[in-house]
């Protein structure tokens, strides 16, 4: 069976937020008193999360990535992986997380059958680490990153979310990371999810900024092909290098020509695009299969052609107020 939707494309990949709790603030995705909580009991349990990806996987979902919110504040992660690991049909299993938690979890979560991990870092230097997350310590993530490598969590890719004023001159210090050791940076353009326009108009930079950055700095970026579970991203390398470098740019050139995706918020709505708010409860179908697998059809029937996502617009056909952050549909 396939997932295909009305414009042909043929969806795979289920993103599943397993919590809107997160131990940092970052500035491009909450507010600085972070959000309004979803109350605990509206949050899916982990048989439930189970049973829409049993539900997918026999529909034809083969990918998974869990992210929130902070993936790893949510008590026993380890549990929800090992059941999502045995599921039939299911070939990779990924986590994006801010990595702060993750020396403490990483070898229980390859344990368990996790494959891979994206980890967030947009800076590289402590102070500006801690203004960008608002409450972070760059030490933990850079030990996050070292237990992922020592536990072979790989590829290990690092999510840069590239801001104009805030990180653009550290893009030189990201591309030398890719040179030593088997780390994959992958460039994201700054998206404006959530009602934060003022500062996305401050600092947007289209990523073509790091391919001038990299001839200018004599690091030319080479295409290759890329690592494990790539999506999105075109994929490039420093000769030489052990990493390679990703674009992904869903605003200078989107890619809603080879969306692939799917999500589940952390209180059970399943969502065919970051952008556009429709959203569908899974509740009323848990505990019948079938119901539940006609849920992911019909989100795909009503799925758009592409987001409506650009740095000029005003407040285009969906309210930014009203939109979710990224921590609520798990980036
Ligand atoms: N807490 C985890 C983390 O930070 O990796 C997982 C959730 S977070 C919402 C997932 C990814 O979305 C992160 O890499 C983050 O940098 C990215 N993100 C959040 N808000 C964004 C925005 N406005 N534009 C681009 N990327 C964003
Ligand atoms: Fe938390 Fe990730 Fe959002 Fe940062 S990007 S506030 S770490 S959910």
């Amino acid at each position: 069976m396939a997932l295909i939707d009305s414009y042909g494309r043929k969806h795979d990949y289920l993103r599943i937020s397993v919590t809107d709790r997160c131990n940092l603030r970052c500035i491009y995705c909450m507010g600085e008193a972070g959000i309004k909580l979803i109350p605990h009991q509206e949050i899916l349990r982990y048989e439930e999360i189970l049973q829409v990806v049993e539900a997918g996987a026999a529909a034809g979902i083969r990918k998974i990535r869990l992210t929130g919110g902070e993936p790893l504040v949510r008590k026993d992660l380890a549990t929800l992986v090992e059941k999502i690991a045995g599921v039939k049909g299911i070939e990779d299993l990924a986590m994006t997380t801010n990595g702060v938690l993750l020396s403490r979890e990483a070898h229980r979560l390859k344990q368990a059958g996790l494959k891979r991990v994206n980890i967030s870092l947009d800076s590289l230097d402590r102070e500006r680490y801690k203004r960008i997350t608002r409450i972070g310590e760059l030490k933990h993530v850079l030990e996050g990153i070292e237990a992922a490598l020592r536990e072979g969590l790989a590829p290990v890719k690092i999510n840069m979310v590239l801001m104009k004023g805030l990180n653009h001159d550290e893009v030189p210090a990201f591309l030398k990371l890719t040179a030593t050791r088997p780390l994959h940076v992958r460039f994201i353009e700054y998206m404006p999810i959530g009602d934060h326009d003022r500062e996305y108009r401050r600092h947007y930079l289209p990523l073509e900024y790091v391919r001038e950055t990299a001839a200018r700095a004599g690091m030319p970026l080479i295409p290759v092909p890329s690592p494990g579970g790539a999506g999105p991203a075109e994929t490039f390398a420093i000769p030489g290098a052990q990493g390679t470098v990703g674009l992904i740019r869903p605003i200078s050139q989107h890619f809603c020509h080879s969306c692939n995706r799917l999500r589940l918020t952390a209180e059970g709505k399943l969502k065919a695009c970051l952008y556009w708010q429709d959203e569908h409860p899974v509740r009323p179908a848990l505990g019948d299969p079938a119901k539940l697998q006609a849920l992911y059809q019909k989100v795909l029937d009503l799925k758009a052609r592409e987001h409506h996502m650009s740095p000029g617009r005003k407040s285009g056909p969906v309210n930014p107020g009203a939109m979710r952050t990224m921590s609520k549909t798990g980036g």
